[in-house]
């Protein structure tokens, strides 16, 4: 069991240390064969898409700051911010800001690093927490790409799964559909307007047409998981993560996430813990940031564990 830690912004006199690191990490990634990511807003940053929680983020940033009485901090991200047409509407502008930026912004290299493996066969899944879209952008969502005879056919499904939804598409708050966020859509999001669905609307048109009693029309919301809310893909990403530890992951690598949310840090202990590495996974657990970057959080923060 070999954890590593490694921080690209070290000081000049730790480049010495991190080239060691740098080597033994490009050793671990030449023998590993199922690698599972895990990765989070940090690997954006160089995209131009801003993280959540560091003084520029995207919580201490956003234009509904500028309003009297808006919602401040994560809850812009709260299931709670849905409730009321003042709050919801700060949470369309709010994301509709955001799915601007990244409509115009392009992968980083950290993306590409993972595609890349992905294409050499390398990985087993990419667990992204980022909202972005730009896994996508980079080819991670496309399988096709990944066929390795290393894997199981059993576990081709897409490599990226995105944790928490993508701002680039939009589902009815009543009956679920999912419509691609078109720029009509996000025009009214940026006046902090929803859409009504068109799925619920010609439901009531047939039953107009059968003389049917009326029935009420969802709303379009942006695909996103909001804290406090039930994940509607919860399940579907319990099931993946038993297959994946099911095909006996040999490296973990955690890239760009502080690990504050509870479930994520739930499916790093148990890939670690599968592995046959509790201490490396009380290590990974136990340093949710660097203590020496608490007040700037690096923009790249690698952990890497792994069982080779
Ligand atoms: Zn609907």
């Amino acid at each position: 069991m070999v954890p590593i830690h490694l921080s690209l912004h070290e000081p000049a006199d730790h480049d010495r240390v991190n080239s060691t690191l740098l080597k033994k990490i490009s050793d671990v990634l030449l023998r590993s064969k199922r690698i599972i990511f895990i990765t989070g807003a940090g690997i954006s940053r160089s995209s131009g898409i801003p993280d959540f929680r560091s003084p520029g983020g995207i919580y201490h940033t956003s234009k509904s700051h500028k309003i009297p009485g808006a919602l401040l901090g994560r809850d812009v991200f709260s299931a709670h911010s849905m409730e009321n047409s003042n709050s919801r509407s700060q949470f369309y502008c709010f994301i509709a800001d955001l799915k601007t930026l990244a409509d115009g912004a392009q992968p980083s290299p950290t993306h590409h690093f993972i595609d890349s493996l992905g294409t050499q066969g390398k990985i087993l899944r990419s667990y992204t927490q980022n909202i972005d879209g730009l896994e996508k952008k980079a080819g991670l969502l496309n399988q096709d790409r990944y066929i390795s005879s290393e894997i199981p056919s059993t576990s081709r499904s897409s490599k990226c799964v995105e944790l928490h939804g993508n701002i680039h598409s939009v589902r009815c708050t009543l009956c679920s559909s999912k419509y691609e966020c078109t720029a009509e859509i996000l025009a009214r999001f940026h006046k902090g307007d929803g859409s009504k669905c068109p799925e619920c609307l010609t439901r009531v048109e047939q039953r107009k047409m059968y003389r049917k009693h009326p029935i009420s029309v969802g709303m379009l919301r942006p695909d996103v998981l909001l804290y406090e809310e039930h994940n509607p893909v919860g399940e579907e990403v319990l099931k993946q993560i038993k297959q994946d530890l099911a095909l006996h992951p040999d490296l973990l690598i955690i890239m760009g996430t502080s690990l504050r949310i509870p479930e994520v840090k739930k499916m790093v202990k148990s890939f670690a813990v599968s592995m046959k590495v509790s201490s490396g996974a009380r290590n990974i657990l136990s340093r949710d940031r660097d203590p020496k970057q608490s007040q700037n959080p690096p923009e790249i923060w690698i952990r890497l564990t792994t069982a080779v």
